[in-house]
């Protein structure tokens, strides 16, 4: 399938990383951003490339049926402001990855609580120890996937497999290992995902958030088709559509917008909104009812009772409920990281570790080396929970919030930083 969709931007990369310091006068041609039209012309063709591989049998879900529009707060005044969020969204997954990785294989509970970077034994490779500041599989995922939006102007599923199946992945997981393997076998690109709800594409998929920003529509399409190449799950596409709204969100949200619990909450039940019944959508097409009319809320009241998802309690639960209902209540309720880490866990198991990454981010939307310390310390799968918690606070407070001392030795520091700066581009010209 010829699956370029968008716009070519021939050296892109490239031109981000120039216009790390001289962006700021370049007209908007020049720079490739789309006017009105161009992102109309995009929709369109995400909208074609999605009904293909609908048309072909290939979504485990039929996702853009399902879920609320997403809201979002007014563009900030200052570019400035943008560029700083979003190089915290890049830089913070990177350094929540980075502290992570030391406790990833170390078994749970911790045998230690870690604050600094530490140099550690490559799990791929025994007797090989990587330095401090050393980053795995979440922030090289986020990287190619953001190379790729930005050298292709859009989702290009094809280029995406391609970058993904290049370079040795770092400590990669289980369901990715078995999409490379598909992918090697010859498989086309729409059948080479796994079913599996892992957090292998929550933990990446920051990147189409902020390349799309604040165009909804082309944000939810490209963020679900970008996540079934490696996993083709009802739960692992929410998941992607929800980091990806999230991080395009954060990245305008005024610094003291978090501030009340009411609007933690607010912002817990639009997270929530843009899945619903996304992830009992598959049990509605494999009883023939597809095609029934049922309301958003017929689809929410029925959607605990269709779950085929379990909690560790051995209940049917799902990424809405949990993001949408429990995290307000916990949060209302002042409990803590370790209490909500025993209630969810934070295993690789998305259900879990995705949530607890949000409360991670919640429960101290100002302190990002808070959130930073928790996500890593109480995550079992502490490089990505680390990852996924600090991209949130990152886009929120912006790098400038992040102490120095985890962005010293961070590794791919200053190519994160050309890649935010050509997504912060694209960010500020995703609507208007
Ligand atoms: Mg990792």
């Amino acid at each position: 399938m010829a699956a370029l969709v968008g716009f070519h931007l021939a050296g892109a990369v490239v031109m981000m990383v120039e216009s790390l310091g001289a962006g700021v006068g370049r007209d908007r041609a020049t720079k490739g951003i789309p006017d009105e039209g161009g992102r109309e012309q995009h929709m369109l063709e995400l909208t074609e490339l999605y009904n293909r591989v609908k048309a072909a049998g290939r979504l485990s879900v039929d996702f853009a049926r399902y879920g609320r529009p997403g809201v979002m707060p007014p563009r900030p005044g200052d570019g400035a402001v943008v560029l700083d969020r979003v190089r915290g969204a890049l830089l913070g997954g990177a350094v929540g990855d980075a502290l992570g990785r030391t406790l990833e294989f170390a078994g749970y509970p911790h045998p230690r609580w870690v604050e600094h970077y530490q140099p550690g034994e490559d799990p791929d490779d025994p007797g090989f120890c990587r330095p401090p500041g050393a980053i795995t599989d979440d922030t090289q995922l986020t990287m190619w996937l953001a190379e790729s939006l930005l050298e292709r102007g859009g989702l290009d599923p094809e280029d995406v497999v391609r970058r993904f199946t290049t370079s040795t992945i770092r400590g990669i997981g289980i369901a990715t290992s078995q999409f490379v393997a598909n992918c090697r076998q010859g498989l086309p690109w729409d059948r080479c995902g796994v079913r599996s709800a892992g957090n292998g594409v929550a933990m990446r998929s920051a990147p189409v958030g902020l390349f799309y920003g604040r165009d909804f529509g082309s944000l939810k399409l490209a963020a679900g088709l970008q996540a079934l190449i490696t996993h083709n799950d009802p739960m692992a596409i929410a998941s992607g559509i929800m980091v990806a709204y999230a991080v395009a969100r954060l990245v305008a949200e005024p610094r003291s917008a978090l501030d009340p619990l009411e609007a933690r909450i607010t912002f817990c039940r639009d997270l929530a909104g843009i899945i619903e019944g996304m992830e009992t959508g598959e049990a509605e097409m494999g009883s023939g009812r597809a095609g029934s009319r049922r309301t958003g809320s017929e689809q929410a009241g029925g959607r605990e009772a269709a779950s085929s998802y379990r909690n560790r309690q051995g209940m049917p639960d799902s990424l809405c409920r949990r993001v949408g209902t429990r995290i307000p209540e916990l949060l209302a309720a002042g409990a803590t990281a370790g209490e909500v880490q025993e209630e969810f866990g934070s295993s690789a198991y998305v259900l879990e570790s995705l949530p607890f990454a949000i409360f991670c981010f919640l429960q101290s939307p100002h302190d990002f080396r808070r959130t930073l310390l928790h996500a890593v310390n109480l995550g079992e799968d502490s490089d990505t929970t680390g990852a996924m918690a600090c991209t949130l606070s990152g886009a929120y407070n912006g790098a400038n919030a992040i102490p120095a001392e985890y962005l010293e030795g961070l590794e791919y520091r200053f190519w994160l930083e050309g890649l935010a700066a050509g997504l912060a581009e694209r960010w500020q010209h995703s609507d208007a």
